[in-house]
């Protein structure tokens, strides 16, 4: 932890006004989480807080505790002391909420990506963080915020989203010392576990089985992927969203290295998301040949093509890593 980045952030927190805090598009609960944590905090300490997020906030996060505060961007720009960008590797990928701040006198970026360039005025990446939201009860703490339960609730479920349920081996001591300091702060894990992983909609297991009806393999088994096209989206009614963590059930296979999701995206592109089981096999570096990123274990990219295009490609040098370095 490096402490004087750390208390340089806090000074500009309680020194500032304005706030807007922004994430990631295409969020997941560590985005949400992370967002949510820090505005409910801010706000305690009085302050003028805008959390905004591309997509506004998704209906499978939105038991939240302030759920209410995460809007979409406004069209017009708005005038910030400080802007917070959250969890978001890099900048573009803040998206249209970006574009809605006029001027800000400071960007803070707080995230745990490794390929996070450091964009911004105060920087704290810390790429050994299983969670952003690991990273801000760091902040929350040893800068003294407001640790509402509200605040723990959000830090909680940003950290368990990240970490797999606390399963992925960026998972630390620390990480269940955080958690366990979470619940003294006021988290009902059970409660709060039952509505982030069993209160998923019907279309969303209707949605893996089409997926399932797509799976092939390749690269002597090491190599799994599905693929997701509009019209199978639309024939179940999916949301965006519906697809997070479905990539889990080709990870989990004996044997397998690499998985791979290619969703086909509206605008010409697809979106590609990655998961390897050997830290020899960077998907991180993969996505980035492809103008992506992430972390070594978990990545993605957005590549331009048809989805048959896409997944050749991607198939190709997927399994000429594996080759290379499992
Ligand atoms: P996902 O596969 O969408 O769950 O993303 C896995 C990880 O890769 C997350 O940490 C993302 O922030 C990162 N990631 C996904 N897509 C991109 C992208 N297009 N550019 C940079 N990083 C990405
Ligand atoms: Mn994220
Ligand atoms: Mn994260």
């Amino acid at each position: 932890m490096n402490r004087s980045t750390l208390d340089a952030i806090g000074r500009a927190l309680r020194q500032h006004h304005r706030f807007a805090i922004l994430s990631h598009v295409r969020p997941d609960g560590d985005a949400l989480g992370s967002t949510l944590a820090l505005a409910l905090s801010l706000n305690e300490l009085g302050k003028n807080v805008r959390a905004w997020n591309e997509e506004g906030m998704l209906e499978k996060y939105s038991f939240l505790a302030g759920a209410e505060l995460l809007t979409p961007p406004p069209n017009a720009p708005e005038q910030f002391d400080v802007a917070i960008a959250l969890d978001t590797a890099t900048q573009n990928r803040l998206g249209k909420a970006a574009e809605a701040i006029r001027k800000a006198k400071i960007w803070i970026n707080i995230d745990h990506h490794p390929s996070n360039p450091g964009y911004g005025d105060l920087v704290y990446i810390d790429p050994i963080a299983p969670a952003t939201g690991q990273i801000l009860f760091d902040l929350i703490s040893t800068e003294k915020l407001p640790m509402t339960p509200a605040v723990a609730e959000n830090l909680y479920a940003a950290i368990s989203t990240d970490t797999g349920s606390f399963q992925y081996p960026n998972t630390t001591a620390r990480t269940f010392e955080i958690a366990a300091d979470l619940i003294r702060a006021g988290v009902n894990v059970g409660r709060l576990s039952q509505l982030l992983y069993e209160n998923y909609p019907k279309r969303r297991v209707e949605l893996l089985r089409l997926l399932l009806g797509t799976m092939q393999f390749g690269c002597d088994d090491k190599l799994a992927w599905f693929s997701l096209s509009q019209e199978m989206a639309k024939s179940v009614g999916a949301l965006p969203e519906d697809n997070e963590g479905l990539i889990d059930h080709l990870r989990a296979i004996h044997g397998l290295v690499v998985a791979i999701f290619f969703e086909e995206l509206v605008d010409g592109k697809v979106r590609v998301s990655m998961r390897s089981k050997n830290e020899a096999v960077d998907v991180c570096a993969i996505c980035q040949t492809f103008g992506g990123g992430g972390h070594t274990l978990a990545a993605g990219a957005r590549v331009r093509g048809t989805l048959t295009e896409v997944t050749q490609k991607i198939v190709e040098k997927a399994c000429d890593v594996i080759r290379h370095n499992s």
